[in-house]
């Protein structure tokens, strides 16, 4: 019999984080305040906790995963990998093609691998309060179940025009107990000045952190939690790759090849960052991020100092951004709408240690179509966006004869995203180039600070 789902037993779990920090060829740069000087960790305790800061700023390379969060992995993990037979066969291909599937999580996503972690970190430090935002709902759920598992309150900012879209995604964050606001609210300064300016602003990923932190930073007994970018989140995540490395080992494979959807980057890192351990060991592999070409981050975006919200609040990172007031077209992968790119991606991105493509709308679909048709499973609108790439390069393997092995992570499932699915199938979507001129003019507004600073 072929092998087909490859699983591994619960005691396989992974017991330590990966740190990629450990075998960076160059140590991450530092986040700095609006005057050009690093952040210090004391400014960021308003919002995290000191133990998920530490986690932040670590270098070490294994972080160990306390006992009760491994407790709640079990819930789903290890997840499968699964070998897609009957795509390879669909395509024609001599490649072989895996993916790791995380859309078994109780929320349906990955996000769920680093919201347990964070409301254990902040229950242990004595919060039982947490705001975050939303843009599609799948951080939003996350954080609601893994609030619910730690008896922490979750309050959600969820961008206004996915509040009303996705009803469902709101009725689930409900129903493990969390408060759901559509943002723009009036209920935090960055909220009301926006609705002043546009009383129907349909609300940005960008802005709805602005009103989450803001509402954390006022509060003592309140925290903020974000669902990617930051280096403990993709921190978290790299129990994808490390249990997909066994997973493959266990019937004799090694990917030439790693995909992964790419928005804040949180996804990527955690299925190809312990492969970039081989890598830097000397091991041959190719680590791929997929973006969408109206959201191009890291392939059309510059490597600069940004802030990661609208309103200017969170310290500047650098990293690949279309400039932090860039408004997305309102695409369907929700999940990759944002401007920037975590600061990690980005440093391995600039140093070329992984690379990056942007795929347009309508062939995502298709490609999660073609998919769903072969292999069962239909992909969140995000991981359409690697399975388009996966496609792509199988084709390309069948064109030249290589029989590759790729691997890339279905991020999670799209039940809740059928209307998307629906616009798809009656003709309605469409392809959005995010121009250069638009990219040039959100550019214009970043702050001109640098690490190392200049000499004066
Ligand atoms: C949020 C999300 C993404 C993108 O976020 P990353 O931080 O880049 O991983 C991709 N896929 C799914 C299903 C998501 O929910």
């Amino acid at each position: 019999m072929l092998h087909t789902r490859i699983m591994l037993d619960e005691s396989e779990i992974p017991t330590h984080w990966y740190n990629v920090v450990a075998d960076m060829p160059n140590p991450p740069l530092p986040p700095l305040a609006p005057d050009g000087n690093p952040v210090a960790p004391e400014q960021m305790l308003a919002i995290f906790p000191g133990n998920l800061l530490e986690q932040e700023m670590s270098a070490q390379r294994w972080i160990e995963i306390p006992e009760p969060v491994r407790e709640i992995y079990q819930l789903w993990r290890p997840t499968p990998l699964v070998r897609a037979h009957r795509l390879e066969k669909a395509l024609g291909t001599p490649a072989k093609i895996f993916f790791k599937y995380e859309g078994v999580s109780p929320s349906g996503s990955h996000k769920t691998n680093t919201s347990v972690p964070q409301a254990y970190y902040n229950k242990q430090a004595g919060f039982s309060r947490l705001t975050t935002e939303t843009g599609a709902g799948q951080w939003g759920s996350a954080l609601s179940f893994a609030g619910q598992m730690f008896d922490i309150d979750v309050r959600i900012y969820m961008v206004k025009i996915s509040y009303e879209q996705k009803p469902y995604r709101r009725s689930m964050m409900q129903t493990w107990g969390a408060n759901v606001f559509p943002s723009p609210t009036d209920m935090t300064n960055a909220g009301r000045a926006a609705l002043a300016a546009d009383p129907n602003n349909q609300g940005s990923l960008g802005l709805a952190i602005s009103e989450a932190v803001e509402e954390a930073a006022s509060r003592p007994d309140t925290n903020y939690a974000l669902g990617s970018v930051l280096n403990h989140v993709l921190l978290h995540q790299t129990i994808i790759g490390q249990e997909a490395k066994k997973q493959l080992e266990k019937v004799g494979e090694y990917p030439d090849m790693v995909f992964a959807p790419c928005g804040g980057g949180s996804n990527f890192a955690g299925i190809a960052f312990p492969f970039l351990a081989d890598k830097a060991a000397g091991k041959k592999v190719r680590l791929v991020g997929v973006e969408p070409t109206s959201c191009p981050s890291m392939t059309k975006g510059v490597y600069a100092y940004d802030y990661g919200d609208v309103s200017g609040y969170t310290p500047l990172m650098k990293m690949y951004t279309l400039g932090h007031n860039f408004m997305p077209p309102g695409i369907h992968a929700g999940g990759l709408r944002y401007h920037g790119e975590s600061p990690l991606v980005s440093q391995l991105y600039h140093e070329k240690l992984i690379e990056a493509v942007a795929v347009p709308q309508v062939a995502t679909f298709a490609a999660g179509v073609q998919f769903a048709k072969a292999e069962g499973i239909i992909p969140a609108p995000e991981s359409c966006h690697a399975i388009r790439a996966v496609i792509d390069e199988a084709l390309r393997c069948k064109e030249s004869g290589e029989p590759k092995t790729l691997l890339f992570c279905l991020s999670g499932h799209g039940h809740f995203d059928m209307a998307s699915y629906d616009r798809y199938l009656s003709g309605k979507l469409e392809d959005f180039d995010y121009p250069k001129t638009l990219v040039d003019e959100a550019l214009k507004g970043l702050p001109q600070v640098d690490w190392p600073p200049k000499a004066a």
